[in-house]
């Protein structure tokens, strides 16, 4: 049986402010060690939208500066309808930083100029001037093992919600560093703050969105898994560096 993933990475010319590029290499490469076929489209400002929401299987997009993510803002809102849809539809996408503050209600920058967000989701994030920065470790809310997931953050937003948070952190900041949440998740929607690039650091997130976008389609139970000795051993070192 031959498998393909249609991947769509939005806005990766200018929200990639921490190599959030990575995350689309790592899912590439992780395809091509299994003989996935993997099918990317790119997508950004000024782009003719070349691919039809239907077709795809996996969106990822990047974070970026308070400047880029306005640059980015008005862009956004034309596929407003188009990604709540795919989003209710069980569509898979991950979404870093800036880009899932701007999937909430209201995003107030570190001067207080508001940046007009998507609002399909209940979140607010409000930018202090002292940001929140460094190497964070959660334990995930995805029922996962490991259960541990490192990652880089550097956010001045502080972001409040109610929704399922991606994970607990154990160290560092998280989404607004009172709560003790970090991301969310809704539906197969992941919003997270962190960079690293976030996939390569934590194979088993990068495969959980694999497998969530093909068992729409295929029988995800026929895809080998991999050997992820060395991307594990690479990971634990973080994780009792942070822990
Ligand atoms: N500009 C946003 C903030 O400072 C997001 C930053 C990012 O994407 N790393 O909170």
């Amino acid at each position: 049986m031959s498998f393909e993933l249609n991947v769509v990475d939005m806005y990766s010319d200018i929200l990639n402010i921490y190599g959030d590029i990575g995350n689309l290499k790592c899912i590439k490469k992780r395809c091509e060690w299994r003989g996935i076929k993997f099918n990317q489209k790119s997508y950004s400002v000024n782009h003719d939208m070349d691919f039809d929401y239907d077709d795809i299987d996996l969106i990822l997009i990047g974070g970026g500066s308070d400047r880029t993510q306005s640059i980015v803002s008005n862009d956004l809102l034309k596929q407003r309808q188009d990604l709540e849809n795919y989003i209710e539809n069980d569509g898979v996408i991950l979404t870093i930083c800036g880009s899932y503050q701007m999937f909430g209600n209201e995003y107030y920058d570190v001067n207080g100029d508001n940046i007009s967000c998507l609002e399909i989701f209940d979140i607010k994030t409000t930018s202090q001037q002292d940001r929140l920065i460094g190497d964070i470790l959660i334990e995930n809310n995805l029922g996962l093992e490991p259960k541990e997931v490192v990652g880089f953050e550097n956010h001045g937003g502080r972001t409040f919600h109610n929704y399922k948070s991606l994970g607990k952190v154990i160290s560092g900041h998280g989404n607004n560093d009172e709560d003790n949440n970090e991301g969310m998740i809704y539906k197969n929607f992941i919003g997270t703050y962190l960079h690293g690039p976030f996939l390569p650091k934590n194979p088993h997130i990068a495969d959980y969105l694999i497998f969530n976008a093909m068992e729409n389609k295929y029988d995800v139970d026929s895809i080998e898994e991999l050997n992820d000795e060395i991307e594990l051993k690479a990971h634990e070192v973080m994780v009792n560096r942070l822990k």
